[in-house]
């Protein structure tokens, strides 16, 4: 189970309370990419607090929450 706090409102809850958008990015730059074995940034609702999408990246072994942000704060350039 993933622990996820929103970036916007702060709010702490497992996943169950958010809804998971998919890989981070445009859709045609993810469609056709390899899911890879280490960190993948995704998008996430906050679906029970501020109702805002926000990015998570998530190491797909371990399952660990390595950081998220709001959306146009990325911490990365936006390429994958
Ligand atoms: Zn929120």
């Amino acid at each position: 189970m993933l622990m996820i706090r929103c970036p916007v409102c702060g709010i702490a809850a497992d996943e169950t309370e958010f809804t998971s958008g998919g890989l981070y990015g445009r859709l045609e730059e993810t469609e056709n990419r390899v899911i890879p074995r280490d960190v993948v940034r995704e998008w996430w609702l906050c679906a029970r607090g501020c109702g805002t999408w926000f990015g998570m990246a998530r190491h797909v072994v371990n399952q660990r929450v390595t950081a998220t942000w709001a959306a146009g704060d990325e911490p990365w350039d936006g390429r994958h």
